[in-house]
C-alpha cells in the first residue's frame, strides 16, 4: 500500500525525485539528502510499513531488506571496510521518517555507542 502524504511512497512511486542507487520489486535503495557518512544509502521497502516493527508479521521482506544492504554496501565498495547498518525506532530511537528505512554508512570509522 502506498501513502501519497509519505515522502518515501513517493519516492518508490517516482513521485519525488531522489538519487537511486539500485531497484528491485520490493524495494528501492537511494542517497540520504543529509549524509552522515561519505556513503550514506537507505534501503527502503515499496509497501508503505511505519517501521521495522511490521516486519515481525513479513519476515520475508526482512530478509530481502537485509540482503538489499549488503548487496548495495558491495556495489558501493564497502565490503573490505566494513560499515554500518542502522534502523530507528519511533521517537526515542531517533526515527524521524515513518516509512521503514535501513541507513547503509560507510566510507569512515564508526564510532561506539552511536550517541
Ligand atoms: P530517520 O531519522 O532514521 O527516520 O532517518 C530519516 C532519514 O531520511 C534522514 O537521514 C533524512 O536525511 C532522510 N531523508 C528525509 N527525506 C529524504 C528524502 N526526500 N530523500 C532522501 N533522504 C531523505
Ligand atoms: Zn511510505
Amino acid at each position: 500500500m502506498t501513502d501519497p502524504t509519505c515522502p518515501f511512497c513517493r519516492i518508490a512511486a517516482g513521485s519525488l525525485p531522489a538519487d537511486l542507487v539500485a531497484t528491485d520489486e520490493s524495494w528501492v535503495a537511494f542517497r540520504d539528502l543529509h549524509p552522515q557518512a561519505p556513503v550514506h544509502v537507505l534501503v527502503v521497502p515499496r509497501r508503505h510499513l511505519a517501521s521495522a516493527v511490521d516486519l515481525e508479521a513479513d519476515p520475508a521482506l526482512a530478509g530481502a531488506l537485509l540482503a538489499a544492504v549488503v548487496r548495495v554496501a558491495r556495489r558501493e565498495g564497502l565490503e573490505e571496510r566494513g560499515y554500518r547498518v542502522v534502523t530507528n525506532v519511533g521517537r526515542e530511537g531517533g526515527q524521524t521518517v515513518a516509512h521503514l528505512h535501513f541507513h547503509l554508512l560507510g566510507g569512515r570509522p564508526c564510532r561506539w555507542p552511536p550517541g
